[in-house]
């Protein structure tokens, strides 16, 4: 089966890694990929949101399956591109349409439809510039912190959390003023919730779903999930609160009433469905949907699945997920990311990376990186993902962290902390 995978981040690498080791991939391309994905597949530079290049592509390399990596293409509706035209119509593709995409696509959406389904999550008012004065009067009696949240996509970072109803006001203004463009038109004003977070994923062929292990990232950039938010630093898998009472709580009261309110809806949801969850008490809330999988969750929950991850995207594809049975090892992963100085704010690129081969036990799923000239390059804010499977977790954790050191680059940093806090 020829495979087309789309996205260039650790993720896609992890993806990258785990479809190349199925007898059922015959050919697989990853567009635009990075330096480590061409170990696995040929990488061709094609921006994923052009549809008309992806399509091109598609047709001249005979591809058979369409994996979409990132939220981008999938909230501008890349599967429907391929499900309207005559020509790609065939093509199964990874991912959901513009329909479901919406889930992360448009926060006040997520909301409506997780009140209309009774899913546990924050209580929350949305407001555009039409009732502005409405929402200033809201906040007025609103207790703090208050969670204010971007309606669209803000490349993480449309979500403010403020401490006092004044400057919650003058944000709530700024953001319908067009503080985040187009993405801030509509806020969602939500309760805090206090608690410890945990991503749980699914695989959905519209009907039946199959659950994926579950994660916990950590997104600050500093020691001890201090300072200011990134992609994420690091994971772990799996999450030791998350017991087996709690999974199955998460499943009755959030995950199955997801798909149930999907197929309500009548959305046909083809994808991963990432569910950002926090544990108040011992209940689970959604704080929110994603369309696709996490980044760097991915790369602690993909080698724990060692059932052939194209085998289960054709289950997906042909609507067979009810008789599909996934294998998840019971070993543990953890996850440390190595980022470039600066990072999140400004950074240089272009830096050489060296002793990527002196890992011992770990290995190194390629984000922000690529080739020049036989040299591997920083290419971006996250660059090496350092992922250890071990039998238990604080060795996992040892293994990963300290593998993360063997690795060189100018100003390159990583967290030395990642999954402690756990221990
Ligand atoms: P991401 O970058 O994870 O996609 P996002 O911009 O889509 O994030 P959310 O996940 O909704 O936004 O929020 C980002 C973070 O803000 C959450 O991971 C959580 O830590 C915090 N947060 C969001 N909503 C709440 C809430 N209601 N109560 C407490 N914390 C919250």
């Amino acid at each position: 089966m020829n495979i087309l995978l789309l996205g260039s981040g650790g993720r896609e690498c992890a993806f990258a890694w785990k479809m190349s080791q199925s007898a059922q991939c015959s050919k697989l391309f990853i567009a635009p990929g990075n330096a480590g994905t061409s170990a696995y597949g040929k990488n061709v530079n094609i921006n994923p949101n052009d549809f008309e290049a992806v399509k091109a592509f598609a047709l001249k390399e005979s591809i058979e399956l369409l994996v979409v990596g990132p939220e981008e293409p999938l909230v501008n509706g890349i599967h429907d591109f391929f499900a309207n035209d005559e020509a790609l119509v065939g093509i199964p593709v990874i991912g959901p349409k513009k329909e479901g995409a919406i889930l992360e696509g448009s926060k006040d959406f997520s909301k409506q439809f997780m009140e209309r389904h009774g899913i546990p999550t924050a209580a929350s008012k949305s407001f555009t510039n039409e009732n502005l004065a409405e929402g200033l009067a809201y906040l007025q009696n609103h207790a703090t912190p208050i969670v204010l949240k971007a309606d669209g996509l803000a490349a993480g970072k449309g979500v403010l959390i403020l401490d006092n109803v004044a400057e919650a006001q003058k944000e709530l203004k700024l953001m319908l003023g067009g503080k985040f463009g187009n993405a801030g038109s509509t806020v969602v004003v939500e309760e805090f919730l206090t608690g410890i977070e945990l991503s749980v994923f699914v695989l959905s062929d519209g009907k039946n779903y199959v659950i994926l292990p579950e994660a916990k990232d950590y997104k600050r950039i500093g020691q001890g999930d201090t300072g200011l938010n990134t992609g994420g630093m690091g994971s772990v898998s799996p999450v030791p609160f998350a017991n087996e009472t709690f999974l199955a709580e998460i499943k009755r009261d959030i995950i199955q009433p997801t798909i149930d309110g999907l197929l309500k809806d009548n959305i046909d949801y083809t994808g991963f469905i990432f569910f950002g969850l926090i544990k108040v008490g011992d209940k689970p809330y959604v704080i929110e949907y994603n369309c696709r999988m996490g980044d760097p969750e991915t790369e602690s929950v993909i080698p724990r699945i060692e059932s052939d991850l194209v085998e289960l995207f054709k289950a997906c594809a042909d609507k067979k997920l009810d008789s599909y049975r996934l294998a998840i090892s019971p070993k543990n992963a953890a996850t440390v990311m190595i980022v470039a100085g600066g990072y999140p704010g400004d950074y240089e690129k272009g830096k050489a990376i060296s002793g990527i081969d002196n890992l011992r036990n770990s290995f190194a799923f390629h984000a922000g990186t690529t080739l020049e000239g036989g040299q591997v390059k920083t290419n971006g804010g996250r660059v090496i993902a350092i992922t250890s499977l071990q039998d238990d977790q604080f060795t996992a954790l040892q293994c990963a962290t300290a593998d993360a050191g063997r690795i060189y680059f100018d100003g390159k940093y990583f967290r030395e902390d990642i999954g402690f806090d756990l221990m």
